[in-house]
């Protein structure tokens, strides 16, 4: 980036609204560990150091925070001034109260197991060190430093900021406690001593007797630090989380950062491209609630006034240099940098600064996943992905290395796997999340989990390798992260699709259709439920492949009716879930090698890249028992009056295969010319003959996006080792779906969009701009699709009429 760093640095300390801010530190240092505070070496540390004083080395003095702190104020970046009370002042109190052994005594033979044991000794301990008179020497320092960093009594505030937080080895997080808003030098010793305390919370207690830490070797520091009053705070990634690319996002919100990093708000979200050096994205929220200061007395949080609800938070100027600073740690750091801020008035304050890979779900997000906002309870992430079906949900690593072993998971367990394949479907049904060493965004696991409702992280490379069988895991399928251990507030999946349908149930009619994609039968209510204008994909293919059986292995056997009744009856009920409401039914379209496991698979080919193999169109035009046992399955339906069943044929690359499958149809007795038939364009040759396509009789077409990327591009839409290079807006693939659009806009057959990209905001966005008629996405992302079609037709006969205006 071409900024200069001197641009947002001058006045750091020079603006006046600021009130300050007690953080604390702890320093654990593990027994037999080389860093252990001696009495001796104690003795030549002193009790207060300032921030400009601090290395990253001195992080047994200062805690982890305080070491952060102190090296972001040496790279020049604008951090609120502070001082630290270090480690050696605590051991000193202990020391000279004569607390130290005390404490240690009546740690010493503490079965933690016993609570109440546990609570009465950590009671009794944190009382010990509340009642304990602070040495003159360190209360004269303290004061000192407070003067210095406040001549005029300023108001302060506690941050919390564990030692484990920023170290490697150790996680304390969420240990100890925060003060906020403290004023006077009174109420500044109190926070102090009260910190020091918190050292001895039962939690604390427990945590580190659990992790074999011995009490003798504990020390906290305290970091004193001006708080920023924010008017407008947030946090920041300076790197895409999981791909890593060089975008900067950013969560933003009004009043203290705290609403953002509770989750108690919707931010807004901005996206900075640091090639172009511009703002890429930009999600403007209500924000109806703000965190303030509360006088002396911590915080309250309080309703946003009216007008600055859907305002935008940050100016594009603000973001370009929030990016500037968030660059400057991570270059420092050598890794992407999960960033705290604030704003008062113009100047920016970077608040904190850590390694994204300790980040963890927000507080409070009930199972939708965190954004960039870290959590105080830190998880290890223990691998990384892609976010394929939103949601968090805890349970027990069970890895299936083969189909055969999926019997054994167990309802709430996180399936692991290589890849999902559709025999796997009923373990999928059964677990609390998905996690795949394999595939991109619409692979199979991506595609039944994000229908299940079941958070998903997809393309890990390596899960089935680095989890282990048994491990308790969190899954953030919307971040693509799995950490070590549990978090409080994930939730049953249940709740998730819950929360998915809810908000997409009061639906905004939209001029462009709005309909959802359905591949299994248990997913049709809770289709419905989102007020979809219609099903613009039943994917048939799973309603089979559950079963275990090839379709081949019907015919073989002669199993035919079962087949058909299978296929009618799973699609009646979503065709019941959609009364009145068209519903595209997709004939089958399975690559060879998801039916390889099943009873048949024996049977099928073996094919050196089933995705450009027998599958789709070309595949029924070649098995006509195949093709019309499905026919056999629409044609009972549509006998039973349900005339909202459409045909869409998959993979088709010329116009002759419609009218070829079209004529197979009339020969079994179907009224194709009364009967909506249409296409997927998923091969470019489709998108570029879609003339050709309308002349030969199709009602409609919709973009398979999933397929014409992978065959626009070449780039296998499964392998995630190129999943960074599969482009949906990639020129080529606008192209071709803008040029079928317009060309199915002349002839007035609608045109539709079933790939994943219709489940994105901003290519949903330009697809209506550029005329498609309908989308249909999946179930979680209804209402977002729904909102983003309803702006831009909005903004559509906006810039119409005011252009009208202007003539
Ligand atoms: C597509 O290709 O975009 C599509 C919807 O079909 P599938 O994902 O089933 O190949
Ligand atoms: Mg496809």
């Amino acid at each position: 980036m071409n900024f200069l760093l001197q641009e947002g640095i001058p006045g750091i300390f020079l603006w006046p609204i600021l009130i300050g801010v007690i953080r604390e530190g702890m320093i654990i240092i593990k027994q037999g560990g080389d860093k252990i505070i001696s009495g001796a070496s104690m003795n030549n540390m002193p009790n207060i150091l300032w921030l400009e004083e601090i290395r990253k080395e001195d992080i047994t003095s200062v805690g982890g925070k305080g070491a952060s702190l102190g090296e972001m104020a040496s790279l020049g970046l604008p951090v609120p001034k502070a001082f630290i009370v270090t480690a050696q002042a605590f051991r000193r109190f202990l020391v000279e109260t004569g607390l130290d052994q005390k404490i240690y005594k009546s740690l010493e033979r503490l079965d933690v197991e016993n609570n109440e044991a546990l609570e009465k000794a950590a009671e009794n301990v944190k009382g010990l060190v509340l009642k304990a008179k602070v040495p003159a020497v360190t209360r004269d320092e303290i004061k000192k430093a407070y003067r210095k960093i406040s001549p005029d009594d300023l108001v302060v505030a506690v941050r919390s900021s564990a030692t484990a937080e920023d170290l490697p080895d150790a996680s304390f997080a969420g240990q100890q406690e925060t003060y906020l808003n403290i004023k006077g030098e009174a109420a500044l010793l109190t926070a102090v001593q009260k910190c020091w305390a918190s050292l001895y919370g039962a939690r604390a207690i427990y945590y580190r007797a659990k992790q074999g830490f011995d009490d003798r070797t504990v020390n906290i520091a305290v970091v004193v630090q001006q708080l920023v009053n924010s008017e407008k705070a947030g946090v920041m990634f300076t790197s895409h989380p999981i791909t890593g690319e060089p975008s900067t996002i950013i969560e933003g919100s009004w009043g203290l950062g705290e609403a953002v990093v509770s989750g108690s708000v919707s931010p807004d979200k901005y996206v900075f491209d640091q090639r172009t050096e511009k703002v890429v994205d930009r999600l403007v929220s209500t924000k109806k609630i703000e965190i303030i200061a509360d006088g002396g007395h911590g915080t309250k949080s309080v309703e946003v006034d009216v007008q600055r609800q859907d305002a935008q938070v940050l100016s594009d100027a603000e973001v370009a240099k929030l990016a500037m600073y968030g660059k400057i740690a991570e270059n420092h750091y050598g890794v992407p940098q999960d960033v705290e801020w604030g704003i008062v008035g113009e100047t920016i304050y970077i608040l904190q600064s850590r390694p994204i890979t300790t980040i963890g779900p927000r507080k409070g997000t009930q199972g939708t996943s965190a954004g960039v906002s870290a959590a105080k309870e830190e998880h290890k992430i223990l691998i990384q992905g892609q976010g394929a079906s939103p949601g968090v949900a805890t349970g027990k690593v069970m890895i299936i290395r083969d189909v055969k072993d999926s019997g054994s998971v167990k309802e709430g367990d996180i399936l692991v796997t290589r890849m999902t394949n559709p025999d796997m479907v009923p373990a999928m049904k059964k677990v609390a999340a998905i996690v795949t060493d394999e595939g991109g965004m619409t692979c199979h696991a991506a595609i039944v989990s994000r229908e299940l409702g079941t958070p998903a992280v997809v393309g890990t490379k390596k899960a089935t390798s680095v989890l282990k069988n048994g491990q308790l895991v969190t899954v953030d399928g919307e971040k693509g992260l799995v950490y070590e251990g549990a978090f409080e507030k994930a939730v049953q999946k249940q709740q998730v699709a819950a929360q998915q349908v809810a908000g997409a149930g009061v639906p905004t009619v939209t001029a462009t259709s709005v309909k959802v994609n359905v591949s299994i039968p248990e997913a049709a209510a809770r289709a419905a439920a989102t007020g979809a204008d219609g099903v613009g994909l039943l994917r048939i293919e799973h309603l089979i492949l559950g079963l275990n059986k090839t379709p081949g292995w019907f015919i073989t056997n002669h199993r035919e009716e079962e087949f058909v009744k299978e296929l009618h009856d799973g699609i009646r009920i979503v065709l019941d879930a959609f009364p009145g409401k068209p519903v595209w039914v997709r004939t089958l379209d399975a690559p060879t090698d998801e039916f390889r496991n099943m009873m048949g698979g024996e049977n099928e080919p073996h094919e050196h890249n089933p995705m450009l193999g027998w599958r789709g169109i070309r595949r029924d035009l070649q098995s006509p028992d195949q093709f019309r046992l499905q026919v056999e399955a629409f044609k009972q339906l549509w006998k039973e009056g349900y005339d909202n069943l459409g045909v869409m044929f998959p993979m088709v690359s010329h116009p002759d295969q419609f009218v070829r499958a079209k004529e197979m149809m009339r020969g079994w007795g179907v009224d194709v010319e009364n009967t909506t038939l249409g296409i997927m364009i998923e091969i470019p040759s489709s998108a570029l003959l879609v003339k050709d396509f309308i002349a030969s009789g199709i009602r409609f077409a919709s973009f398979g996006t999933n397929d014409l990327i992978q065959y626009t591009l070449a780039i296998d839409r499964n392998n995630e080792n190129v999943a960074d290079m599969y482009q949906p807006k990639h020129p080529a693939v606008l192209e071709l779906i803008h040029n079928a659009i317009q060309t199915c806009r002349e002839y007035g057959v609608e045109c539709s969009i079933c790939g994943q990209a219709g489940s994105d905001p901003k290519m949903v966005e330009w697809l209506v701009e550029h005329g498609i008629s309908s989308v249909s996405a999946n179930i979680d992302a209804i209402a977002k699709i729904r909102e983003a079609v309803a702006r831009t037709e909005l903004r559509i006969i906006l810039e119409a009429a005011r252009n009208r205006n202007a003539e």
